[in-house]
């Protein structure tokens, strides 16, 4: 679908900021960006709807070079949602909305079918919010108008700049659940970036960590977790809220210490302390036992029994999600 052949971007006064990327992003996927600040993130995505023009290699969207594309053809066959809620102040929601439409020359009766269906879409009912001002809006409720306005001439490919990260996190974990949805009911390729690793594995069905205008590993969540290419990786995982948070409890008082375990009953599962609550009931839902392993080191086990007695004492209610 989108495919990045030793793509390089090197800026006129020198900079390198992608280095020759090669991956693929599959057709349906949500593909997910992440690295810090300055790691080139926004070039990589700038680059695909040329925004950017690459110095070196090529993007292939659907087998044809993005160079041998018309430039507004191309423009307007992506989506693109950013950071910064964009929104033009003096135009109605409704005329927001529509502007691809109106360049792509659309009828005003299918822009206006249009319109309803996408505001529906994104949870903002269209009689009330059709005809308001973008200041008339709540952070979050434009960022949605930013969402519908990426799709609203049904692109295949949706590209996001770190779209909620200026929302407040309660706002920002809402969207991030409709994004989600959204994308399994239209089935749109969207390539996300974000800093946040949390944000990250909730979204991505495969995630590509960068540094320095180079990708370190690509995978999926799971992949990523458990087989960290390097230490970068690791620590970036590591990063992620909770994830120590919502195991600590676990170590304190579930582990066994590693010298109470008979030998001949070890476990034959691994996971590592950072795991989330999550993974660690799938996991111990396919075995009896599992070791806590800890940079390299097991440090003791779990079971499946004092962990259940665990949660019986402790469970709140949505505990586990
Ligand atoms: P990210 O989105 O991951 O923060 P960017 O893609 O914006 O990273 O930037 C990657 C690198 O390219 C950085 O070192 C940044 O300073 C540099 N850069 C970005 N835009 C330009 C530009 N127009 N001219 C020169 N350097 C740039
Ligand atoms: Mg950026």
């Amino acid at each position: 679908m989108i495919q990045f052949e030793n793509a390089s971007k090197q800026f006129n006064d020198g900079t390198n900021a992608v280095k020759s990327l090669n991956f693929t992003i599959n057709k349906g996927e949500f593909f997910v960006l992440i690295g810090p600040s300055g790691s080139g993130k926004t070039t990589t995505l700038k680059m695909i709807n040329r925004l950017i023009d690459i110095s070196d290699g090529t993007i292939f969207i659907n087998g044809k070079k993005i160079s041998d594309y018309d430039i507004h053809e191309l423009r307007w066959s992506i989506g693109y949602v950013l950071q910064q809620i964009a929104l033009f102040p003096h135009m109605s929601i409704e005329e927001n909305i529509a502007i691809v439409p109106e360049m792509k020359n659309w009828n005003k009766e299918k822009i206006r079918k249009r319109v309803d269906e996408l505001l529906e879409m994104v949870g903002l009912e269209p009689e009330t919010y059709r005809h308001r001002k973008p200041s008339e809006l709540s952070g979050g409720q434009q960022q949605r108008i930013g969402v519908a306005r990426a799709l609203a001439a049904e692109p295949e490919i949706i590209i996001m700049d770190e779209p909620f990260s200026a929302l407040d996190p309660i706002t920002r974990e809402k969207l991030q659940d409709d994004i989600l949805k959204l994308q399994k009911s239209i089935k749109k390729t969207i390539v996300f970036v974000t800093h946040d690793m949390q944000e990250a594995l909730k979204l991505g069905d495969r995630i590509c960590i960068m540094k320095d205008g180079q990708i370190v590993q690509i995978g999926t969540p799971d992949e990523l977790i458990y087989n960290p290419t390097n230490e970068y990786v690791k620590e970036f995982i590591g990063k992620v809220d909770g994830a120590d948070e919502s195991f600590k409890f676990i170590i304190e008082e579930v582990l066994t210490n590693i010298t109470d375990i008979d030998s001949n009953e070890k476990p034959i599962g691994v996971i590592p302390n950072t795991s989330s609550l999550k993974k660690t009931l799938e996991v111990l839902s396919n075995q009896e036992q599992i070791g806590v392993e800890k940079e390299g080191e097991i440090i003791g086990y779990i079971d499946r029994q004092s962990m259940i007695q665990h949660l019986l004492n402790n469970m709140k209610e949505g505990e586990t999600e």
